[in-house]
C-alpha cells in the first residue's frame, strides 16, 4: 500500500427529515441558497429548505445548468459581493455543488478566476459551504473537486482544493424519489465508474481498498435493477451511501488512480453535451479492452471477485468481465455507443486535439495513455 493522509471533515446528516436538521448546521451570517433549473420547486424540497432558513438573513441564486456553465456560476460571484454572502447552501446534484464549489472559490480568488480551471492557479481560500444532495451519483458531496464547463470555448475542466469541500452534507434518500429514471441510472453508472478508476490500476496489495471497492461494485450491480424498478426506502437510502462512498476520498487512498475514463469523458461531455455518465459507459469497456495488458492481474481480480467468473481460463475471464460491465451499463438504460447518438468518427479526432490543447498529453495510473491512444478508444466506442 502506498502512504497517505486521509482527512475527510464532512460531516454526513443522514437519513430520512434529515432535511428538517439543516438549521442547526448553518453558521451566522448570510446564507445563499443556490439551486438549478427549479426540480427542488417541484418536489418540495426547496419549502423545506427555506422553512429552515426563517428567521436568518438569506437570498438565492438559480438557474445553474447540468454541467455548470462558468458564466452562470461568475453571475452568481457578483451577487455574493453586491449582497456580502458569508456562507453558500447548494442543494442539487453534482452540477449544482460543484458549481458552488467554484463560485466559493472565485469569490475570494484575486485575478481572472478561469485561471482556477486553465492555469491551476491555487485555491487559496473559498468561502464555506454546507450542501443538501437530490442526487445520489457524483460524491461531490463530501469531496474536494469540481467539474465546470466553459461553451463557447468547448472546454469542460476541473479543480481539486480542500477549501471547497463542504463542511457539511445533509443525505435524506426521499429526495431521490421524484428523480426520473435517467438521473437514477447515471447517477448509479457515475458511481460505479468512480470506484473503477480508484480500483483497476495495477496492485499494490491495498486489501482494504480492494474489498471496500469491490463491496461498492457488488453493491451497486445488485441495487441498479431493483433501484429502477421501486421507490423502497432501504434501496434508495443504500445506493445514496454508496455513491456518496464512492468518490468519498475513502477506498481512493494509498492506491493509484487511473481517471482517464472521466478526462476523456469530459471531452465528449464539452464536444457533444452528452450527459455526464453516458460518457462514461461509452468510454469505460473500450478502454477496459485497450488497457488490458496494462491492468491484466486487476482485471482478472475483477472478473473473479466481483463478476465470479474463476472458472474461465485467463483470457475469457476478461474479455467476459468487460461484456458484463457494459451490459450492466445498458441493463440500467444508458446507451454504450456513440453512433447510437448519433454522433461521427470525426469525434475521436476532436477528443484527441482538445486532450492535447487542454495540455492532458499523459493519463491514467502510469500516465501512459497519450490523447492518441485516446482517440483509438472513442474510435473503437462509435
Ligand atoms: P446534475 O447535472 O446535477 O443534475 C441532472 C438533472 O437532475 C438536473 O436537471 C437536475 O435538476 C435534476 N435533479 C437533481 N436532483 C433531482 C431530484 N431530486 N428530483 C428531480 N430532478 C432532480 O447531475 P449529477 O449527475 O449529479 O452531476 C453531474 C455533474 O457532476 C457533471 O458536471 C459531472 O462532470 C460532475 N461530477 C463531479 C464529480 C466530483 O467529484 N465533483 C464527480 C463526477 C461528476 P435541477 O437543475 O432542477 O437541479
Ligand atoms: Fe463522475
Amino acid at each position: 500500500m502506498q502512504n497517505f493522509i486521509y482527512h475527510n471533515p464532512t460531516k454526513v446528516v443522514f437519513g430520512k427529515g434529515s432535511i428538517g436538521k439543516l438549521a442547526s448546521q448553518l453558521p451566522k451570517g448570510k446564507v445563499m441558497l443556490l439551486y438549478g433549473g427549479g426540480s427542488i420547486k417541484n418536489n418540495g424540497i426547496y419549502d423545506q429548505v427555506t422553512e429552515q432558513l426563517k428567521g436568518l438573513d438569506w437570498c438565492e441564486f438559480s438557474g445553474i445548468e447540468p454541467n455548470p456553465e462558468f458564466s452562470t456560476l461568475m453571475q452568481a460571484v457578483e451577487k455574493i459581493k453586491t449582497e456580502n454572502v458569508d456562507y453558500l447552501l447548494p442543494v442539487g446534484g453534482g452540477s449544482v455543488i460543484d458549481g458552488t464549489k467554484f463560485i466559493a472559490a472565485a469569490a475570494h480568488f484575486n485575478g481572472d478566476p478561469w485561471d482556477i480551471l486553465a492555469g491551476g492557479a491555487a485555491v487559496e481560500s473559498a468561502l464555506p459551504i454546507g450542501c443538501i444532495l437530490t442526487l445520489p451519483a457524483t460524491g461531490t458531496e463530501t469531496n474536494a473537486a469540481a467539474v465546470v464547463n466553459r461553451k463557447e470555448l468547448g472546454k469542460k475542466l476541473s479543480f481539486i482544493s480542500d477549501h471547497v469541500r463542504p463542511q457539511f452534507a445533509v443525505l435524506d434518500p426521499e429526495v431521490t424519489y421524484s428523480l426520473p429514471e435517467r438521473q437514477l441510472a447515471n447517477g448509479i453508472v457515475d458511481a460505479y465508474v468512480h470506484v473503477m478508476e480508484q480500483y483497476l490500476t495495477y496492485p499494490v496489495n491495498a486489501t482494504v481498498q480492494d474489498r471496500f471497492a469491490e463491496g461498492l461494485l457488488q453493491n451497486l450491480i445488485d441495487l441498479g435493477p431493483k433501484v429502477l424498478q421501486s421507490s423502497d426506502y432501504d434501496v434508495r437510502a443504500n445506493l445514496m451511501w454508496n455513491a456518496t462512498q464512492a468518490l468519498s476520498g475513502l477506498i481512493g487512498v494509498g492506491v493509484p488512480q487511473d481517471w482517464s475514463t472521466h478526462m476523456i469523458g469530459h471531452e465528449l461531455t464539452a464536444l457533444h453535451n452528452l450527459d455526464h455518465a453516458v460518457t462514461l459507459a461509452i468510454v469505460l469497456p473500450r478502454l477496459m479492452h485497450h488497457q488490458k495488458e496494462q491492468k491484466r492481474q486487476k482485471l482478472l481480480q475483477y472478473a473473479e471477485r466481483v463478476w465470479n467468473l474463476s472458472t474461465y481460463d485467463e483470457d475469457s475471464a476478461i474479455e467476459l468481465a468487460i461484456e458484463k460491465t457494459e451490459l450492466f451499463f445498458q441493463q440500467m438504460g444508458v446507451k454504450t455507443r456513440l453512433k447510437e447518438h448519433g454522433i461521427d468518427d470525426d469525434v475521436a479526432d476532436n477528443v484527441a486535439k482538445n486532450l492535447t490543447n487542454n495540455g492532458y498529453l499523459a493519463l491514467g495510473e502510469r500516465q501512459d495513455i497519450t490523447p492518441e491512444h485516446a482517440r483509438e478508444i472513442v474510435m473503437a466506442s462509435m
